[in-house]
């Protein structure tokens, strides 16, 4: 456990915060300190065909170890943090035989990470939790995918009589800032499917997410001295309420969970003259998605028909773009990625965790680019904030889970 430990650590206390308005690949060139670390102690540790390319994306290899054909399977992991909330000077805590009770992060600022709110907290009673100092974010997203995917192979590479076929590992940059998976060269990584360790409480397992799409709509007014509009003057920002108005009232994110879509209205400005509106549209079944983009292609219609003889041309104009689609259309075909990781977590005395995710990973996006890929935890917790903490124990089983996953592949190939 004391080696996981210290293996984490040991990335998170590297800064790798990654940030949305540089146009670069890595977004930040401190992602570099921890990507070189990481190619070198790969080589340490005896992988094979380790690169690093010129984005910082990194491969390596462990060869099969069996005389029989078994599909190539990868584990996917990114190396930035989130720009939410600073990543510099990680100081992490080690909490050990968790009591049950609050953990103070930091006395003199009276930052508290407590049961009574974090409710999660209660089932790693007992168990060593690595936490903050309440100054910073702890960086287990993703870097304890990362520690349990360094942690499997070298396992793998130590325990020869575990039977695998050849892995390939992948490390990522900029995934918090939503392109871990742009400049991933599915081709070179040649794997036929892969995992993402990438998700949160233990036992967690993902292939489900939504269809996404924004939408931007401008609405034209037509502004007049407001002494003299009557019949004249549109008020662009009326109208804008208007159409925001007639949305269904329940379909937003406050109101909906589960399988659930929504349309999320997340940004309004505006003046008489013009006003801009974005939002979102989500849902994991495509024939609901599409419906959801329609309802809002003929609402424009009805909006700009009704305006016609008024304002002479469209009152409204709509761009919807599709932003990622719901990877289970790509995994579906291939189920049995799923069942095995489902097998390999029940073999190890863990609940499996099934759900749909309400958003989108990397490994919908490599779904897409020809890489099936369901997502694994990692066992963090509250990311992207001071309080996040990350039980050693949940580590210390996804490392397992990898292991058993590359045993199972082989097993099922070999019958
Ligand atoms: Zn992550």
């Amino acid at each position: 456990m004391q080696h996981i430990i210290d293996r984490f650590i040991s990335y998170v206390t590297v800064d790798t915060e990654s940030d949305p308005n540089s146009e670069a690949t890595p977004s930040t060139a401190k992602q570099w300190d921890l990507a070189n670390q990481l190619v070198e102690e790969l080589k340490q540790i005896g992988l094979e065909d380790v690169t690093i390319d010129d984005n910082a994306y990194i491969m390596a290899t462990v060869p099969s170890n069996v005389d029989f054909e078994v599909p190539t399977i990868g584990f996917i992991s990114h190396f930035d943090t989130s720009p939410d909330f600073t990543g510099a000077n990680v100081k992490p805590q080690i909490v050990e035989n968790y009591d049950g009770k609050d953990i103070v992060l930091n006395k003199d600022l009276n930052i508290v990470l407590s049961p009574s709110y974090f409710e999660d907290l209660l089932l790693y009673k007992g168990q060593t939790l690595i936490t903050t100092d309440g100054t910073t974010l702890l960086g287990a997203d993703d870097k304890a995918g990362i520690t349990e995917i360094v942690s499997a192979m070298e396992h793998l590479i130590k325990n020869p009589d575990i039977k695998h076929g050849k892995i390939r590992i992948g490390f990522t940059p900029d995934e918090e800032i939503g392109r871990g998976a742009h400049k991933f060269d599915v081709a070179k990584f040649g794997a036929d499917y892969a995992y993402t360790m990438d998700g949160s409480q233990i036992g967690e397992l993902e292939y489900e997410n939504f269809n996404a799409a924004g939408v931007k709509l401008i609405f034209k007014g037509k502004s007049v001295h407001p002494g003299y509009a009557k019949g004249k003057m549109i008020n662009s920002m009326l109208l804008a309420n208007k159409f925001i108005s007639k949305l269904p009232k329940k379909e937003v994110p406050e109101k909906t969970t589960g399988y659930e879509g929504f349309f999320h209205v997340n940004h309004l400005q505006g003046s008489i003259e013009e006003t801009e509106v974005q939002l979102i549209i989500r849902d994991h079944s495509m024939k609901k998605y599409k419906e959801r983009k329609k309802l809002i292609e003929k609402m424009v219609k009805k909006f700009n028909k009704k305006y016609a003889a008024k304002f002479g041309e469209d009152i409204v104009v709509a761009e919807i773009n599709d932003q990622y689609f719901n990877m289970k259309e790509k995994v579906e075909p291939v189920m049995h990625i799923v069942h095995i990781a489902e097998q390999a977590m029940k073999d190890l005395g863990i609940k499996p965790l099934i759900k749909a995710i309400r958003g989108g990973t990397d490994g919908s996006q490599l779904s897409y680019m020809g890489l099936p890929c369901p997502n694994i935890f990692a066992g963090g917790h509250n990311f992207h904030g001071k309080y996040e903490y990350v039980p050693v124990e949940s580590m210390v089983k996804a490392t397992e889970v990898i292991v058993r996953i590359a045993e199972l592949t082989a097993q099922r190939a070999e019958k």
